[in-house]
């Protein structure tokens, strides 16, 4: 590929989490887990004389993507139909927006790997409503299809891009924000195994250095990361080799065989044309106030970028800790709890980042479902800052509260987990382990002191790992030099 230069724009469909569907008063069902067709009624079926009507929750929703992209939002609003004939829309048309969609001339800034940022321009947002999902069955010879239209009706957002990006890792760094975004804007789960975000990629190449765009192709309906990637990158092999081989890159709109990783043509060329778009009859031009866009802009939760950064800058966090911190909003709000309930935020994201984290992906849960909570994590902290336990006993603590959900210190009090730090007792200690080990102090004292750590070691054990050790360290010191000098 060093011949040539990679160009690639995205359209990313993201379903949207209203309470009901975009034209009908059904319910938004889990596409995967509810029974075929338990939400559906005579407007998503496509009935004739069914009317449409707006749902308004969805344009809020819209809006808040759009404003979260750096878009204009357009105060006059057409819906379009755009007509095909299929049956995972009983309509033969879906109802989308075209010449005057919601949003409009954003931008989004990705991070690349060299620490560089690059911004990448979106064209357009506009709603849309989710197909049905139809299920090819081939049985001893026999074929036919499944048709479920629970989704069939599911408020849709297309997020478009200007073909903007040069390398997969730029369309893999954009994708992965924008699923970022649109889960800590509430507007979708970001499951991608449920099929709630969808990207197409659309790709061409061009001799490095012209600034002319080549032909285009367009991978549909790539439901990961990793087809994505796949997708992309194939298409980028092959169309150099065809360029190459003295052949022409024809438009088309392609699939992406996951098993056997290549792309295959799906249909000729399908212009817009194709599609006789043309406004809802249906449906009213929708005005948008200015003061409702300015209440949306208003609610906005902070987004992952400003919150990275003000981590760093706020709490002292290095850029790893925030941006892992980050990441998804359930996460960052919990930490932001702990840091509320009185947690030094740099001892709070190491004990979330090295410890509870681990103890999470072991159980395989989330943030939001473990039973230890931010003030809880608070008060391990200042066990240890108290020095009531070490550091390592309070991992043992933590990985206990993780399980039970009790307090650190009622854990610290029925374990009789609270360290020795009374000098005469750990002075006993001490004393015992060098009476115990007359070898090894007499190989200290001719000079091998890096024994002190294997006497530290036998008294934590003795202790069972309750001694303070900083206190350990300084009676052994003592007592060492006290036999050297006998
Ligand atoms: P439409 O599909 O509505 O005709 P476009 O073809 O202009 O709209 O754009 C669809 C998507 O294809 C956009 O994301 C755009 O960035 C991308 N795109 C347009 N031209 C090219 C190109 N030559 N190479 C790669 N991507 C392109
Ligand atoms: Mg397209
Ligand atoms: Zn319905």
């Amino acid at each position: 590929m060093t011949k040539y230069e990679a160009v690639i724009g995205l359209e990313i469909h993201a379903e949207m989490m209203t309470a009901s569907k975009m034209f009908c008063g059904c319910r938004v069902v889990d596409s995967v887990e509810a029974e075929p067709n338990t939400a559906v009624c005579p407007v998503c079926l496509g009935m004739p004389g069914m009317l449409p009507v707006i749902n308004k929750q969805a344009i809020e929703l819209a809006m808040r993507v759009g404003l979260a992209l750096n878009c204009e939002i357009q105060p006059y609003n057409v819906f379009a139909r755009k007509n095909y004939f299929y049956p995972d829309l009983a309509k033969s048309y879906q109802i989308s927006q075209y010449e005057e969609p919601i949003a409009v001339n954003g931008w989004l800034d990705i991070d690349l790997e060299d620490g560089e940022r690059k911004r990448i321009r979106v064209r357009r947002v506009h709603m849309e409503e989710d197909t049905g999902k139809l299920t090819h069955v081939a049985e001893g010879g026999e074929r036919h299809s499944l048709v479920d239209y629970n989704r069939a009706g599911v408020p849709l957002l297309e997020i478009v891009s200007e073909p903007d990006m040069r390398s997969v890792e730029e369309a893999r760094a954009y994708a992965t924000k924008i699923r970022q975004i649109v889960r800590y804007l509430a507007v979708n789960t970001g499951d991608m195994e449920k099929g709630v975000i969808r990207f197409e990629s659309n790709v061409s190449v061009r001799p490095r250095g012209s600034d002319e765009f080549g032909t285009r192709t367009e991978v549909k309906n790539l439901n990961s990361f990793r087809a994505l990637v796949g997708a992309t990158a194939y298409e980028l092999v092959r169309q150099a080799e065809v360029i190459d081989g003295g052949g022409k890159i024809e438009q088309d709109t392609l699939g992406w065989d996951e098993s056997k990783e290549v792309t295959f043509s799906q249909r000729s060329k399908e212009d817009a044309h194709d599609y006789r778009y043309f406004p809802e009859p249906d449906l009213p031009p929708l005005q948008i106030e200015a003061s409702w866009i300015e209440a949306v802009g208003a609610s906005l939760p902070e987004l992952p970028e400003a919150k990275m950064a003000r981590y760093e800058a706020e709490y002292g966090l290095g850029a790893y800790e925030a941006g892992v911190l980050t990441e998804e909003r359930p996460v960052a709000e919990w930490f932001e709890a702990a840091v509320a309930a009185g947690g030094e935020p740099k001892q709070v994201a190491n004990w979330v980042l090295n410890h509870l984290f681990s103890l999470m992906n072991e159980a395989k849960l989330g943030i939001e479902e473990i039973k230890v909570g931010p003030a809880q994590l608070v008060g391990l902290i200042g066990l240890v800052e108290k020095k009531t336990i070490n550091s390592n006993t309070g991992k043992d603590v933590l990985a206990a509260m993780f399980a039970t959900g009790a307090e650190a210190a009622e854990i610290v009090e029925k374990k009789g987990l609270a360290q020795i730090s009374d000098t005469d007792a750990l002075a006993a200690m001490v004393a015992q382990v060098l009476a115990d080990n007359p070898d090894n102090v007499a190989r200290y004292l001719e000079g091998q002191t890096k024994l002190q750590g294997w006497f530290v070691g036998q008294v934590m054990k003795a202790s069972r790992g309750k001694a303070n050790p900083g206190v350990v360290n300084q009676l052994l010191a003592a007592q060492l030099a006290e036999l050297a000098n006998s």
